[in-house]
């Protein structure tokens, strides 16, 4: 399994895409998130984005989840394939009605007339319990809840003895750094307010921190080494 950086900036930045990742893997190739300009993203890092498909969603603020309407647009008219979603019941229930319908629920096609459009037209959802297991082509993928503004998943992701794990947002929560300990590389957010201070994550244990990648910092992040930042466009064999 291989995990690529698309981004490793926060929601203001000026220096990087947002945070999310392409998970590429024998079986199959998805994306956890997908901030806008997903396909701008891919192709910077030298990724089709016909390969991928489907999306693990770990909440619906925008610099998560504000590419998924173009992306989705593009598997529905270009590949002609519905994406799938794989995120937890609360971000799920939530995703259409109150994020993506405004924009998709109605197409006109060439001859005037209207389509009314499901979310099912476009995704194939798949609602994933936090501790549940879901097994897709060769990967098993498991959430858990993190301590965010609104319903928010951290994601591990196994292939064949390895595991990556990605915190998603979240305050410093040591169950949450317990949860992902088992992975073979992590990926964990850093940044100011209810984020995790990057002061609490230089205290785990070294053996912890040489396979944590830091993701989601700020422009001014002052990074003192002790934990490498993610490269965007990087691929990390997990
Ligand atoms: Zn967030």
């Amino acid at each position: 399994m291989i995990c690529v950086p698309l981004g490793v900036g926060d929601a203001f930045s000026e220096r990087h895409y947002s945070t999310s990742f392409a998970v590429l893997s024998d079986g199959v190739d998805l994306l956890i998130d997908c901030p806008h300009p997903m396909r701008r993203m891919l192709h910077a890092a030298d990724l089709s984005a016909r390969r991928f498909a489907g999306v693990i969603l770990t909440h619906l603020h925008g610099d998560h989840v504000s590419g998924l309407e173009s992306f989705a647009f593009f598997n529905y008219f270009v590949l002609k394939q519905r994406l799938k979603i794989i995120a937890c019941p609360a971000v799920l229930d939530a995703l259409w009605p109150r994020h993506l319908a405004v924009s998709m629920e109605r197409l006109r096609r060439a001859d005037g007339a209207w389509v009314q459009m499901r979310f099912e037209d476009y995704f194939e959802p798949i609602a994933l319990q936090p501790g549940a297991r879901y097994a897709l082509n060769g990967l098993e993928i498991e959430l858990r809840e993190t301590i965010h503004h609104i319903p928010t998943t951290a994601v591990k992701i196994y292939e064949q003895g390895r595991c990556l794990g990605y915190s998603a947002d979240t305050t410093f929560d040591l169950s949450l750094i317990e949860w992902l300990s088992e992975a073979n590389l992590i990926f964990h957010e850093t940044n100011y307010g209810t984020h995790t201070a990057y002061q609490s994550l230089k205290g785990l244990d070294a053996s912890l921190r040489a396979r944590m990648r830091l993701v989601h910092y700020p422009d001014d992040f002052a990074h003192e080494g002790e934990i490498l930042t993610a490269k965007a466009g990087q691929r990390d064999v997990v």
